[in-house]
């Protein structure tokens, strides 16, 4: 079967940065396992995905535009220390889960100056060009459920006992663990 929207693909990879540093393996993990042409991966990866099938390896380089996006200076901007809260230590390369308009996403603390502190809301990996090594380790049919939740339901996963609805947002769907 040949990878196309709404398989279900498992594949298992590695991520490394243009410096070749490695941020990312299934390696002594868990293959990743997604449904393809939902956005639940980058989308630079899902086109050097689409048509293979099982067995196939694949090594390509994702431009960050088409991966985390370019870096947005804009994104970086200062906020009051007090708005984390007073019992919270705050330094330079700490990260923290913020939530906004467009849902949770991760700041990273650049420099904090006194009462001040100088965030950035780019996604860690934003202008980045990405080198992935992928081999793909199956591709099905995806069920009724898994295409109404656009999302992967993994055994044991999402059964009658887990209240698996549309909140269900992990990246791997309920694959990352969030129906438990
Ligand atoms: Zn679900």
């Amino acid at each position: 079967m040949n990878i196309a929207k709404d398989k279900v693909v498992t594949i298992d990879y590695s991520l490394r940065d243009e410096a070749g540093e490695l941020l990312d393996s299934s390696e002594g993990g868990e293959p990743l396992i997604y449904l393809h042409g939902n956005e639940n991966i980058i989308p630079g990866l899902e086109k050097f995905l689409e048509g293979k099938t099982s067995g196939d390896s694949i090594s390509c380089t994702v431009l960050a535009a088409e991966a985390y996006g370019e870096r947005d200076e804009s994104l970086v901007f200062k906020v009051a220390r007090k708005d984390f809260g007073d019992n919270v230590e705050v330094a330079p390369g700490m990260q923290f889960e913020a939530h906004g308009e467009e849902g949770a996403q991760i700041v990273t603390v650049v420099d904090v100056l006194g009462e001040e502190v100088t965030i950035d809301a780019n996604h860690p990996l934003a202008g980045e060009n990405l080198h992935f090594e992928v081999k793909v380790v199956d591709v099905r049919d995806a069920t009724e459920e898994e295409l109404q939740h656009g999302h992967v339901h993994s055994e044991g996963c999402c059964d009658d006992e887990c209240d698996c609805d549309d909140e269900c947002e992990g990246e791997g769907g309920c694959s990352d663990g969030c129906c438990n």
